[in-house]
C-alpha cells in the first residue's frame, strides 16, 4: 500500500541559501503511476540514524512540464530537510510515493477565471505548480500572486517566477511582500496577515472579481488570510488551503481530547474489531480503543498502511469510515465536505465503536 518507488536523482540545484531544488528521474514504465495534478505532493522516505523518516514535498512543476521537481527548504534542527541538504546528490536514489493531495480545482481551457494565490516562504512550491498549470491550461484566465518573504535573497523559485511573469505579462501579477527589506510601495512591506490582506483588497486586488483563492504558508497566516477573504465576501468553498506544519497549540488541544478519552470509563480498556480495506484486501485486527490511533494499531499489526507526517497535516493516511465511529484528535488537512462523506485521518483517529471498517482505497 505504501507503494514507494526508488527514483534516481537527476539534479540538485541550490535555489536560495536555505533551499534546494531536486529533480527526480521518471522512467517510462512509471509515468502513469507518477502522473500528477497541480498542487500535489510526493512523500519521500529515508533511513536516518536507523529510523524510517517520511516527509511530504509539493511538486513545483506544472502538469505540462511532466517533470518531478520538488524544492526542500532547510528547517532549523529539521531531521529530514537537514539530511536532504547534506546528502542528496545527482545519481543517488531515494524512495518516493506517488503524488497525492487535493490542493487544486479542476481546470477547463474554455474557462476565464481570476485565481488569487497567497504564499509565504516554502509555501510557494504548490502555488507555483498551480499558477503555471492554470495559465497554461486556461488561456483566458489570470492569476494574482501575493508572496511573502523576509527579503529578496530568501525568495524561493525567484527565477522561475520571473520567467513566468515574462511569459504571461498580461495574465500574471506578482506582489512580493517583504518583512525585512524595504520596498518603495509601503503596502508591500511587512508580513502577510489579516491587515495586509485587507489593505491589498482595498488598494490592489478586487476581491469580488476572484473566483478561487489558494493559500499556503504558516498556519496563522493561512487562517488570517482565509478569514479575511471570507469577511470580504468570498465563500469558504472558493478558498483552498494547504499547511506544511501545524502550530503547537493544537498539540495541547489534542492532548486534552486524549485525556478526556482515557478518563472515560466506558472506553478505558475497551476493544474494537477493525477491518482495514487496502488494495482490495481485508485485514482484521483487534485493538484497544483508548491507547493507539488506528494508523499506529494497523502498523503495529504489520499492515502496510501509507502514511507520512503522523500529525494530521499531509493526509497521506486518509481513509473512509465505512462502518462504525471514530474520534479525531486533530485535522489540518480534510475539508468539511470530506468529513461529511466519512473521510478521516487514520493517524489522528481513535476507535469510538466496537466495530470499524476503514476503506483506504476510496479517493473521493
Ligand atoms: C502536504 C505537504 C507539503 C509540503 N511541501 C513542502 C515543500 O514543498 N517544501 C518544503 O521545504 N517543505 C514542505 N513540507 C514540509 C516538509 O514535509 C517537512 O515538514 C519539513 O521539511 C521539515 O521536516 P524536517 O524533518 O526537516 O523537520 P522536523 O524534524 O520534522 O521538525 C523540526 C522542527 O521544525 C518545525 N517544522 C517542521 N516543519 C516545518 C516547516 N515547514 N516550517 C517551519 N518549521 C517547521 C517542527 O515543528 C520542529 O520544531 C510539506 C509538508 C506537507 C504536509
Amino acid at each position: 500500500m505504501s507503494h514507494f518507488h526508488s527514483l534516481s536523482i537527476d539534479r540538485v540545484q541550490q535555489d536560495t541559501r536555505d533551499a534546494i531544488i531536486v529533480s527526480l528521474h521518471l522512467p517510462d514504465e512509471l509515468r502513469s503511476v507518477f502522473a500528477y495534478q497541480q498542487g500535489q505532493h510526493l512523500t519521500l522516505r529515508a533511513m536516518i540514524d536507523g529510523e524510517d523518516v517520511r516527509r511530504s514535498y509539493s511538486l513545483c512543476s506544472a502538469v505540462q512540464d511532466q517533470q518531478l521537481q520538488i524544492a526542500i527548504k532547510k528547517v532549523s534542527g529539521g531531521v529530514f530537510s537537514g539530511w536532504a541538504h547534506a546528502n542528496l546528490k545527482a545519481g543517488m536514489t531515494i524512495d518516493v510515493m506517488p503524488p497525492m493531495g487535493h490542493f487544486q480545482v479542476p481546470l477547463q481551457p474554455a474557462q476565464s477565471r481570476h485565481y488569487l494565490a497567497f504564499a509565504a516562504g516554502s509555501g510557494i512550491t504548490p502555488i507555483y505548480s498551480i499558477i503555471k498549470t492554470s495559465l497554461l491550461t486556461e488561456p483566458h484566465s489570470r492569476v494574482t500572486l501575493v508572496y511573502g518573504n523576509r527579503a529578496s535573497s530568501t525568495v524561493m523559485l525567484r527565477e522561475a517566477l520571473a520567467d513566468l511573469k515574462d511569459r504571461f505579462l498580461d495574465r500574471l501579477s506578482i506582489v512580493h511582500v517583504m518583512s525585512r527589506e524595504k520596498q518603495e510601495i509601503d503596502l508591500f512591506n511587512g508580513r502577510i496577515d489579516a491587515d495586509k490582506c485587507r489593505a491589498l483588497a482595498e488598494h490592489w486586488i478586487k476581491i469580488n472579481d476572484v473566483d478561487v483563492a489558494f493559500i499556503c504558508g504558516p498556519e496563522s497566516m493561512t487562517r488570517q488570510v482565509s478569514e479575511t477573504l471570507q469577511s470580504l465576501g468570498m465563500i469558504k468553498d472558493q478558498i483552498k488551503t494547504e499547511l506544511f506544519s501545524a502550530a503547537t497549540v493544537d498539540a495541547a488541544a489534542a492532548a486534552a481530547r486524549r485525556q478526556a478519552r482515557t478518563s472515560d470509563a466506558s472506553v478505558l480498556g475497551a476493544q474494537c474489531e477493525v477491518s482495514f480495506i487496502i488494495d482490495g484486501h481485508h485485514h482484521q485486527i483487534t485493538m484497544q480503543r483508548d491507547t493507539q490511533s488506528l494508523l499506529d494499531a494497523g502498523l503495529a499489526h504489520g499492515i502496510d498502511i501509507r502514511y507520512a507526517c503522523k500529525g494530521g497535516i499531509c493526509a497521506t493516511c486518509r481513509c473512509k469510515v465505512v462502518e462504525g465511529r471514530v474520534d479525531m484528535d486533530a485535522n489540518h488537512a480534510l475539508e468539511d465536505y470530506e468529513i461529511a462523506r466519512g473521510f478521516v485521518l487514520s493517524c489522528q483517529a481513535f476507535a469510538a465503536s466496537e466495530r470499524l471498517v476503514l476503506d483506504f482505497d476510496q479517493d473521493s
